[in-house]
């Protein structure tokens, strides 16, 4: 097996990609190419038999040159310096591309969430929060849900700030439930970007999006909300799977069906309307319309990029294609809209959340969604133009481009000092 690429050496590279198309210097490129801090802790916390158990955590803040550095936490065996480092720099550049004045950050813990019971899931999130709360606040540093984290770790996170700070601080993480003043729209925000970005694209194709076959690696949050949105638009789900493996059904599913019997069961492996089972890999390079990647990073490196059949690909995890597997597309004329444009709807409405949060005045799910296609739509207009004018490969590099000018820009005016 070929060694698994650096997912911050992937996000570097995008980065000098786009460097190369732009008239910023490389002093500033370099800049922009690393983050400012990185928090790295052990955290040492009670287990329910008494034990003191250390996780290792971190939080990465990259840029704050637009606004408060914001993105989410992880909870994942998996989790490096290298992963956090990457997650959060490509939250600055999703940031910038959709317009919404935030910087970067992500954090996230090295652990597999399942072996733990609730209550030391939330010693260890207070652990956290606690170590965090000098460094975040609603105007600078916003965590939010990331990969196996969701409203509840969020809840724990705003109560012990909130306790530990005796005020109230809504907008110091968002995700939240509504009830503790989360926002309407946001759980299913991400699915729906990536809905929006694959629509956008199959139009800029002179492709139908109704009808068309869908195959959706990734049944999480991200991955099975953009399942039954695209659904609802009149595209076909043949295939999801999850770390399980998958699934197929060649007249497709009904993928709220699916999302819920995952939710009962844990995996959409075992649901009887499959036809037949299928591995990710398969599921991959299947003959489909469109693609969509909602698991974790590197999901296609060259090598499976040779074998894609899709037209498109929306990103709906963060990092799923290596740069090999970028270049070996734009040669085979794959459109891919990236992750940080096709899944910045959960960031966006964070930031939605934020601004109601501020305001103490709450919105209706249709004005959220409303303005969330708006932020979406635009962004993926400015990505076309650039794309165009600058003659650019592919539309990852057309969306860096504009980023990497907005921070550049950002940076710039304020000057660099100390
Ligand atoms: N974790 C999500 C992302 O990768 C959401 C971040 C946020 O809402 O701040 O974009």
């Amino acid at each position: 097996m070929p060694e698994e690429a650096n997912p911050f050496e992937s996000l570097q590279e995008q980065i000098d990609d786009a460097a190369a198309h732009l008239d910023v210097g490389d002093d500033v490129i370099e800049r922009l190419k690393n983050p400012e801090r990185v928090l790295e802790l052990n955290l040492s916390v009670e287990m329910d038999d008494g034990e003191v158990e250390l996780f290792e955590a971190f939080r990465s803040q990259f840029n704050g040159d637009r606004g408060p550095y914001k993105g989410g936490i992880r909870y994942h065996p998996n989790v490096s310096r290298d992963e956090v480092k990457a997650l959060s720099g490509w939250m600055v550049y999703k940031c910038a591309v959709v317009g919404i004045p935030y910087g970067g950050g992500k954090g996230g813990i090295v652990i597999d969430p399942k072996q733990y019971s609730e209550s030391e899931l939330e010693r260890i999130t207070r652990s956290f929060a606690e170590e965090l709360r000098p460094l975040i606040g609603e105007d600078r540093d916003i965590p939010a849900p990331d990969v196996n984290t969701g409203q509840r770790e969020m809840n724990w996170i705003k109560d012990t700030y909130e306790t530990l700070e005796h005020k109230t601080e809504p907008g110091v993480v968002t995700g939240k439930a509504l009830s503790s003043g989360g926002s309407e729209g946001r759980v299913e925000a991400t699915g729906r970007s990536t809905m929006l970005a694959a629509r956008e694209a199959f139009d800029y194709r002179d492709k139908e999006i109704e009808g068309a076959t869908v195959a959706v690696q990734g049944y999480g949050n991200a991955g099975s909300i953009a399942a039954y949105l695209l659904e609802d638009l009149g595209a076909n789900v043949v295939a999801v799977s999850d770390s399980s493996g998958g699934i197929y059904s060649e007249d497709g599913f009904d993928a709220r069906e699916v999302r819920e019997f995952k939710q009962e069961t844990g995996s959409v492996v075992g649901y009887d309307g499959a036809e037949e089972e299928l591995t990710n890999e398969e599921l991959l390079t299947l003959d489909v319309d469109l693609l969509v990647p909602a698991a974790l990073e590197n999901a296609i490196d060259g090598d499976l990029a040779e074998e894609v059949q899709a037209d498109v690909i929306s990103e709906a995890a963060n990092g799923p294609l290596t740069p090999e597997a970028d270049e070996v597309l734009t040669d085979r004329d794959v459109t891919v809209v990236p992750d940080i444009l096709a899944n910045a709807g959960g960031v966006t409405v964070s930031y939605f959340e934020w601004v109601q949060n501020r305001q103490r005045f709450y919105w209706t799910e249709e004005r959220v969604n409303e303005e969330l296609e708006e932020v979406i739509t635009d962004a993926f207009d400015n990505l076309v133009e650039a794309y165009e004018t600058h003659d650019l490969p592919n539309f990852r590099t057309a969306a860096y481009v504009v980023a990497v000018q907005r921070v550049a820009d950002a940076y710039a005016e304020s000057g660099n000092w100390p």
